[in-house]
């Protein structure tokens, strides 16, 4: 998250009572902000990693791993060096929720070059080192998804106990005590007590056990008649995971429309082939994923909201929390696909239509209103609505969605973004930064060729649902549009091509590696050297082969409050018809591996189709050279030939020779697999399965672009300062 800024949080009574005043001024912010940035035209490619990591104590002797509550202090080191020079450092470190974990982002977003695919690595590498100069011997900072004990007896560093009946605990929780809260901001304590408040109740969180052969029924606090429950009870077992998320900028609110609902239903895929969290308070569980969790774990809707008793004092009944997938999509071509009824005010629905907001972004946003503000500081009661945006932001920060629809903040060189949030975070740089980069060439890929990847958001929903079940990345299938006969021919000239390819390199070294030629234009001669003069194209938002997207004269491309879009600003878009495909068909059952290597006839593959794009960009050769090791590897890990963290971390639990095939995680197991972790995190621990025979990371990722690409970067105006 961004720079926390400091206040005096006020208690839930008074902040319960200023809702509706949010909510009013929240509103008027957004409308005015609308009117003044709408038109905002032309911002470049930008985009950014946020990677979230957990410190972890190991003491070697009793061979037990905690958490470290550490992070206040670390964070004080860490941001001494951007205080000193904020323009100037290569990363910026932030609290998160738990009290020892710590959000790194690069010091400046990357840019619309080629090159910047090989730093991201890089700049993860130094971030990590940055940390690792702060710690002890025996400590270390790992961007795992979840502590496989947290909420276990003893997990903290120093050693803090639950106070479960103690009133001025903020989450009152039988396993997660409140010292593993950050302690240096109020907004993580404060939202603790308030959701637990609004609720009327802990939030409950519930797992089902990994059934062994010896598990023990009922587990541990299952709740009555649910004995292969793994209860958890506590914001911090959802908000206290760790996440690798991605922001870019588009070019104007149309494109960031666009992209918005084009990304939205690969954010269950991402999930299913990043899932890295098996294991919860010790238990193995049927869970791969921490989406659920971290869903429950801020459900601060009430009896009445959840359904379970009768409307009263509630307005509406609400189905999901505030910390869920999307609900409806932005764009115009997205509008048909919304077909999940959307919960909202109609009287805050009609402000924003009189205040000319269009029916989708008006709906989006009312839908967005229907949360209550669950963390107030009296500071920021009384704003000035035209220049302020503190009370949108207030809600829209809470809405923690698989997608992210940012404005731009008041005042700021900074465009149109949208924040992709479901990947797990992954052991290494290495993954990290193949997810990143994956993700972000997806996105030009989508413009470029006009793909269409928008499926109903009840099926979205259902695919969220199916990613976070043990092994779904092997073993399940996903909804996925078919593609359209153009993205097909498309394809098929990708694939074409890639055959050729692979064929002259069969011929020239016999062994798939594409280092130093192949899909780079203009510079496919097998050299290593990235510092020769070499022109890259800027990857460009708006693509000019776009019918009217982004084209610097469209904007707000919706209209009219009747729920039916029009299509017709954005001109016409073969991928966007459906004409030539049965509409029964279009929607079909695929696996990952038919996701992201293609299924003859009906999808080419998410893999395929950005190597294509990438034959007409021109890439140096040690970009070219990283990218390629990312583009394999997770067509390694979607054709289940490379497991997904989450198996591997269920393997290394089963074949523990302490293993009592009772579904428990030791404290020893639990040593031992995040020794191994650290092991493979500082590339001395080689784990086929899970990345491959190679020893470590052979990307070509370096922390600076050459100097000859420099020169074209300034040229472009890629180097800008945000
Ligand atoms: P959040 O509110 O989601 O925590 P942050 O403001 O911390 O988001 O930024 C998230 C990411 O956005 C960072 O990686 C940062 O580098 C990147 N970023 C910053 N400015 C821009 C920009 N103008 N366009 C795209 N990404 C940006
Ligand atoms: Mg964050
Ligand atoms: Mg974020």
């Amino acid at each position: 998250m961004g720079l926390l800024s400091e206040g005096s949080p006020l208690s839930w009574e008074e902040t319960k009572a200023l809702a509706d005043h949010v909510r009013e001024h929240g509103v008027n912010q957004f409308i005015n902000l609308y009117h003044r940035l709408k038109d905002r035209q032309g911002d470049i490619l930008k985009w950014g990693d946020e990677v979230e990591y957990i410190i972890v104590k190991f003491d070697d002797d009793q061979k037990v791993a905690r958490v470290a509550l550490r992070a206040q202090d670390l964070l004080a080191q860490l941001n001494e060096k951007e205080l000193a020079d904020p323009n100037g450092v290569k990363s910026l470190w932030r609290p998160e929720y738990g009290a020892y974990m710590i959000e790194g982002t690069p010091g400046k977003p990357f840019g619309g070059l080629m090159a910047h695919f090989n730093l991201v690595e890089a700049n993860m590498r130094y971030r990590r080192e940055e940390v690792t100069e702060l710690l002890a011997k025996d400590e270390c900072v790992m961007s795992i998804t979840n502590f496989p004990r947290l909420g276990a007896p003893n997990f903290t560093y120093p050693l803090a106990q639950p106070r479960p009946e103690d009133p001025l605990s903020s989450a009152r929780s039988l396993y997660f005590p409140d010292e593993a809260i950050f302690p240096g901001h109020p907004r993580f304590k404060t939202l603790t007590r308030n959701i637990r408040k609004r609720r009327g109740e802990k939030v409950s969180i519930k797992l089902k056990v990994f059934k062994d052969t010896k598990t023990k029924l009922p587990v541990e606090g299952a709740p009555p008649g649910e004995p292969d429950v793994v209860l958890l009870d506590a914001m911090g077992f959802g908000m206290g995971c760790c996440c690798l998320q991605l922001t870019f900028q588009a070019c104007n609110i149309t494109e960031a429309r666009r992209l918005y609902d084009q990304l939205a239903p690969l954010c269950p895929i991402m999930l299913a082939l990043t899932a890295a969290s098996p294991i919860y308070r010790g238990y193995l569980t049927e869970s791969d994923c921490r989406w659920n969790v971290i869903s429950s774990s801020v459900d601060c809707r009430t009896e009445e909201e959840r359904g379970l008793a009768p409307l009263d004092q509630q307005k509406f009944k609400i189905a999901k929390s505030r910390y869920d997938s999307i609900d409806s999509y932005l764009s115009p071509e997205g509008a048909k696909y919304n077909d999940v009824p959307l919960t909202y005010d109609e009287k805050v629905y009609q402000r924003l239509v009189e205040g000319g907001i269009d029916h989708l972004l008006a709906q989006h946003v009312a839908h967005l209103f229907i949360r209550d503000t669950v963390s107030l500081f009296s500071e920021k009661v009384h704003q000035n609505d035209n220049e302020d945006t503190d009370h949108f932001e207030n809600i829209q920060s809470t809405n923690w969605q698989t997608m992210r629809f940012k404005p731009p903040p008041p005042n700021s060189s900074i465009g149109w973004r949208v924040e992709f949030r479901p990947c797990e975070a992954q052991i290494s740089d290495f993954e990290n930064a193949a997810i990143v980069c994956f993700v972000v060439l997806l996105t030009r890929v989508i413009l470029s060729y006009q793909l269409n990847f928008l499926t109903p958001i009840s099926k979205v929903d259902e695919n969220m649902q199916t990613a976070q079940k043990r092994d779904a990345c092997r073993k399940e299938k996903f909804w996925f549009r078919k593609s359209s006969k153009t993205t097909e021919q498309r394809a098929a000239k990708a694939q074409k091509q890639a055959q050729a390819q692979a064929q002259a390199q069969a011929q020239t070294n016999g062994k798939a590696n594409l280092n130093g030629n192949g899909l780079a234009n203009g510079n496919g001669n097998g050299s290593e050297n990235g510092d020769q003069e070499e022109q890259q194209q800027p990857l460009t938002n708006g693509s000019a082969k776009m019918n009217g997207h982004g084209n610097g004269t469209t904007n707000g491309t919706t209209n009219g409050t009747n729920g039916s879009s029009n299509g017709s600003s954005n001109g016409a878009d073969s991928d966007h018809t459906d004409t030539d495909d049965e509409e029964n068909e279009l929607f079909q059952l695929l696996s990952i591996n038919e996701i992201f290597n293609g299924k003859p006839n009906v999808f080419p593959g998410l893999v395929p189709l950005i190597r294509s794009y990438l034959q007409s960009m021109e890439v140096d050769t040690d970009t070219h050279c990283t990218i390629e090791q990312y583009l394999r590897f997770i067509q390694k890990r979607a054709a289940g030939e490379l497991i997904t963290t989450a198996t591997w971390m269920r393997e290394q639990v089963l074949s523990h020779p302490d293993y009592k095939q009772d579904s428990v995680v030791s404290e020893r197991i639990n040593y031992d697999l995040l020794k191994r972790i650290q092991g493979i995190q500082e590339g001395k621990q080689v784990e086929p399965a899970l990345l491959g025979q190679d020893y470590h990371s052979k990307t070509k990722t370096k922390d600076f672009i050459p100097p000859a690409l420099q020169k074209q970067l300034a040229k472009n105006g890629c180097c800008e300062e945000k």
